[in-house]
This record gives C-alpha cells, structure tokens and sequence, in this order.
C-alpha cells in the first residue's frame, strides 16, 4: 500500500477545507472501492479525509416528502429505512444487494455513486427515484439530477474539493411501484452482468401509466436511462404486449462491452429479459 496522510475531521466546513488544499485529497466514506484502488495503484492519494464522522454526512430522513440520504450513510440503514416503509422497493432492493452484509454495513450509497463504476448496483435505482446529488465544497454547493452526474467509468462531474453532501429523492405517490434486478453468475458477491431499475406510476381510476422510469447498469460507459422505453409506456396501460414492447425499446439505450463476464449481446439480451421482469413486478406491486 502506497503512503498517505490520513484525515477524519468531525466538521463538514473542516472536511472541505482540507479536500481543497493541495495535492491528491481523496475522500474515503466505507472504503470498500478506494482502500483496494489505492492498494492496487488504479487511484492515488497524498491525503485521504474519513467522511464517517461529519454529522451532516450521516443524515437519513425520511419527511416532507422526500428521503435524504446522507454521502457516508451505509447501504445496511438505507436497506432497514427503506423496507420498513416501502417507498422506494427499488432502492431497498438494491442497496441489499451490494457484496455481503460486512460490506453492506460499512459501504455508504454515496460511495458506490461516487465510484460511478458502470455496473454500480444503487445507481439505478436512484435513478429510477429521480434522485438528485447535492453537493458541497469551500465555495458553496450544488444540485445535479443524478442522470447528469456521471462522467464516465469511474468518473463523476465533481470538481476538486467538491464532495457529494446527500442524496434526495421525493417520496412516490402511493401508486408507484418500483424494482431492480440484477444478472451475476454466482448468487452473490459479483459485479452485475447487467442490472435494471424500473419505476411505474398509475392512475388510478384509468390505471394508464403516468410516469416510468428505467435505468440500466453495466450495459454504457455510464449508468443511462432507457428513455425511448418510459416514452412508450407512458400513456399506456400495463398488459403483457406492452411490457414485450418496453423491453424491446429499452435495449436502444444500451451500448454494451463484450469483456470476461459476457458478450455485447448477450448483456442486450439481459437487459431485455430484466427490465421485463421489474416490469412484472411492477405491476404485481401495483395491484
Ligand atoms: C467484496 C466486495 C463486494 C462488492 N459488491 C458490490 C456489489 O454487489 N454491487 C456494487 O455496486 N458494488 C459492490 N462493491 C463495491 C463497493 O462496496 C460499493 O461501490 C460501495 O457502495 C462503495 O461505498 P464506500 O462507502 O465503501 O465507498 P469508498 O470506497 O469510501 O469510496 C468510493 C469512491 O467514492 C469517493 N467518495 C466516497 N464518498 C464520497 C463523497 N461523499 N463525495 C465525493 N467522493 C466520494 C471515494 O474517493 C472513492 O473514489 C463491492 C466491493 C467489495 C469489496
């Protein structure tokens, strides 16, 4: 392991001053993706800041109609607020997902945001949520819907010194449901083969489908939003020719890599198949 300093300030102002101070400062919430990263020299860092203890960071509340997540808050609080009220399925889904319970009881939502890997597991989900990222750093902070805030593998927009405050995502109406699968060949511990996220708001009396909602994993550089896929959906009601249709549309907007865990194919063939099946449940949820 390369040396570096090591910071764990107990104020967000003390935090952002030292991450915009000179040299590599690279901040470390779980740790779980940037300690194995410095260790195998795919990131570098003079300073590395612990985040785990700045108050603002840890929030998670859920009131006034939306959920705010703190950067630092594990995937483990997340999992136990969310399927406790049943709001967000997709995230709950997801954020029990992410490695083990050990890794799910130290890894923070922010950080598998923030690693921005393509195959991220919560990314869709919060996507699907219309979360949106707000950030903070010495000369103030700023709000990105969270579809804009990925750069590329392992990029985000932040700039140096910026950090991600918190997550915010409104609370659905109640006649929402959401999903996420993931495709791995092992039943856990694994990177997703490809991953799907879907959201469907009916109305009520007419049950056609307001708002939808899918995002994609592991299949683009970036987590992306099948939006030809939620077009076709909205205005219509949700039978089985329907969710065919959606499936089909949704694999437009993946642009997937053929590497060691599947071909290009075979990933557009998953995206198919899941973002049927989240549909599905979506649909038994709503009933
Ligand atoms: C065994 C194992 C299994 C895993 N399984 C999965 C899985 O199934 N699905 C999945 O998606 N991931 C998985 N991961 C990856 C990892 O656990 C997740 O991405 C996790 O959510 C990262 O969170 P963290 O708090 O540990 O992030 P960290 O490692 O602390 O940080 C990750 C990156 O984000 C940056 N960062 C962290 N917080 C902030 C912030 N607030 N503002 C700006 N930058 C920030 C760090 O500098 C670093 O670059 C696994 C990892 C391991 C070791």
């Amino acid at each position: 392991m390369p040396n570096f300093d090591y910071e764990a300030p107990t104020s967000l102002k003390t935090a952002l001053g030292v991450l915009s101070g000179n040299g590599e400062n690279r901040p470390l919430a779980g740790g779980t993706d940037v300690i194995d990263q410095l260790k195998n020299n795919r990131r570098n860092a003079d300073l590395v800041v612990d985040l785990k203890r700045i108050p603002e960071l840890l929030t998670l509340e859920l009131d006034e109609g939306r959920l705010r997540i703190g950067a630092a808050v594990s995937c483990t609080e997340v999992h136990n607020l969310t399927s406790e009220n049943d709001c967000f399925p997709a995230l709950s889904e997801a954020s029990e997902l992410i490695g083990s319970i050990h890794i799910q009881n130290r890894a923070s939502i922010g950080g598998n945001v923030c690693n921005a890997a393509p195959s991220a597991d919560t990314i869709p989900a919060l996507l699907v949520h219309e979360a949106i990222a707000h950030t903070a750093s010495a000369t103030g902070g700023r709000e990105i819907p969270l579809i804009d805030f990925f750069a590329g593998p392992g990029q985000t927009v932040l700039q140096k010194g910026e950090i991600l405050k918190e997550l915010v995502l409104p609370v659905p109406s109640s006649n929402t449901a959401s999903a996420y699968l993931r495709f791995i060949p092992r039943n856990e511990m694994d990177i997703a083969v490809a991953g799907v996220g879907s959201l469907i708001e009916v109305d009520p009396s007419s049950n056609i489908v307001q708002k939808a909602r899918i995002a994609l994993a592991s299949v683009a550089p970036t987590p992306v939003r099948a939006y030809t896929a939620e077009n076709f959906l909205e205005g219509s009601t949700i039978d089985n020719p329907t969710i065919e249709k959606a499936a089909d549309l949704a694999v437009e907007a993946a642009v997937p890599i053929t590497d060691v865990r599947g071909s290009a194919e075979y990933r557009k063939e998953l995206v198919k198949v899941l973002t049927k099946r989240t549909l599905n449940i979506c649909r038994e949820r709503l009933a």
